[in-house]
């Protein structure tokens, strides 16, 4: 009895060439109404599938290769007497080999006007049926779901005449990697569609890899960037790379930090970054202005830094950029000038996003591995509570009100604990990282007053990511000479530090809203 294959593809490359290859070792080539199509009109002798059952192709294809005779032939193992004795009885012919790739249900998702009609006519149904079966079946059946194996299973069939049981088993197992990603992308998206934010009793998601990197964190560590299926706007990932080295591990770390930070903003705005912290923040009514700000208010962490920009830039800033030793610069577009000075640098990775302020899909959901699984919460997109409250006796002035609006948002992305200082806009001391918050607090009025001058902090204003369990931080506060605070509240002791801001006639503000980030 000839050798049966049958090969029903929607991505057609190669397959003519393969059909024929395969005719040529006597394998008889079984078909579906478009592969038929195109494999007959280049000369390759195939029967339609229709042709095998006996019953059409219907409801526009949605029923084609579903039918006893084929899944009986792919499923009946030639090992079993009782398997084979039946297939005779039926007057079915085993079917040994199996091509099939998928509707392109994930390059119909990624269409900008994609409808859900659209998505769901793009469900294959009968591809992962004889997948399934076939897979099922692997010691009998060769199942090729990826056309680049094309090529292994042609040269084993034609030295040996057919394809090997370690082949074969490794093909099965290709073909459930992709079933179980194909479903998963579904699932994705209609969850995504339903607006479904809950967090599932087992968690999937689809990521493909984009690149290999080079190393991880460290050199010794090796790592790869993976996309989420689906995410698109506004995320780095969209970013086209206009100069430089490819992007590494801590770049997309940093930058991805600096970028969301950006989009808090709505004016001009520049986020200078360091290990995925801010360093210098500015925001003014021109770009340039805020350049100079975030430039000015830490000159020192900015080397080697990531820098996001909200506004086209222009060649009198890029000429100031240009002095500065920057690792990666992402804004929505650049002068053709500016581009040309910040390119003279041959490693400076230049990134366009031009939909820089579309903020975060809200459906994302934010995962953090643990030895042993994963821990998974929403995405910390929101800035304040239910409103702001001035709890002291001192109200801000507008202009203290503007500022402390300005470092909060800053300190939403600072690493905890995390104090933010900032006058006029521009951050004035940023203590990262630290294990108490007063620490957090002396730190940033340190570093205010080293990167700054001894008045930097006079008339600041000061965020704190979390609520004060003590006074101390006000005591603090004060003495910096900071006139305004901000900060969550809810803290057993607020009143503490309530009174000891109105016993210095600092205004401060209450958020109820936390932002611890680690
Ligand atoms: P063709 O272009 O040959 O008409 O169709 C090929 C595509 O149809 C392949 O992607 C294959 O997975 C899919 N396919 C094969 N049989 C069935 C079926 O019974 N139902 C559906 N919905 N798709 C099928």
């Amino acid at each position: 009895m000839k050798m049966r294959a049958l090969i029903s593809v929607s991505d057609k490359t190669g397959i003519v060439e393969l059909a024929k290859e395969l005719t040529k070792l006597g394998v008889e080539i079984i078909s579906t109404g478009g592969t038929y199509k195109k494999l007959t009109d280049e000369g390759v002798k195939a029967i339609e599938v229709s042709e095998l059952t006996g019953f059409p192709e219907c409801l526009d294809g949605r029923v084609k290769t579903l039918h006893p005779i084929v899944h009986a032939g792919l499923l009946a193992m030639r090992s079993n007497p009782s398997h084979m004795k039946q297939l005779k009885e039926l007057g079915i012919q085993p079917i040994d080999m199996v091509i099939v790739n998928l509707y392109p249900f994930k390059a119909t998702i990624m269409k900008d006007d994609v409808t859900r009609a659209d998505a769901v006519e793009n469900i294959d149904i009968g591809g992962p049926t004889m997948l399934r079966a076939a897979a099922k079946n692997y010691q009998d059946v060769a199942v090729i779901v990826d056309p680049r194996d094309y090529e292994t299973v042609l040269k084993e069939m034609k030295e040996d005449g057919k394809v090997s049981l370690d082949t074969k088993f490794y093909l099965m197992q290709k073909v459930f990697m992709h079933t179980s990603n194909y479903d998963t992308m579904i699932a994705d998206y209609l969850k995504a569609e339903r607006k479904d934010y809950d967090l599932p009793e087992t968690l999937t998601m689809t990521f493909e890899k984009v690149q290999d990197m080079r190393y991880g964190e460290n050199p010794h560590q090796k790592a790869a960037f993976y996309r989420e299926v689906g995410k698109k706007k506004g995320t780095l990932d969209m970013a086209e790379q206009l100069n430089g080295k490819e992007l590494s591990f801590n770049n997309i770390n940093d930058a991805n930090g600096a970028l969301e930070l950006c989009k808090e903003y709505d004016e001009p705005t520049v986020v200078a970054s360091k290990h995925g912290n801010p360093c210098g923040v500015g925001s003014a009514a021109t770009i340039e202005e805020a350049w100079d700000k975030a430039y000015a208010a830490d000159n020192v962490s900015i080397f080697g830094g990531i820098v996001a920009i909200n506004r086209e830039v222009t060649a009198p800033m890029a000429k100031k950029m240009a002095e500065v030793f920057l690792e990666v610069i992402i804004a929505p577009s650049y002068e053709k000038e500016a581009l040309d000075i910040l390119c003279e640098k041959k490693n400076v990775r230049v990134l366009r996003l031009p939909d820089i302020t579309a903020m975060q899909r809200e459906t994302a959901l934010d995962l953090k591995k643990v030895n042993g699984g994963l821990i998974v919460q929403g995405i910390d997109n929101k800035l304040i509570g239910d409103e702001l409250k001035v709890v002291t006796d001192r109200q801000p002035s507008d202009q203290e009100m503007e500022d402390m609006m300005f470092a909060w948002k800053m300190v939403k992305y600072v690493k905890s604990n995390g104090i933010a200082l900032a006058k006029n806009k521009q951050s004035v001391g940023i203590g990262p990282g630290q294990v108490n918050r007063i620490w957090a607090t002396k730190q940033s009025v340190e570093h205010a007053g080293e990167l700054i001058g001894p008045d930097a902090t006079k008339g600041a204003v000061m965020a704190s990511d979390a609520f004060f369990p003590f006074p101390d931080c006000v005591e603090a506060a004060h003495e910096a000479g900071i006139t305004a605070i901000i900060q969550p509240g809810g803290a057993m002791r607020d009143q503490l530090s309530i009174d000891k801001c109105n016993e210095y006639g600092i205004a401060m503000v209450f958020t109820g809203m936390r932002h611890f980030r680690h």
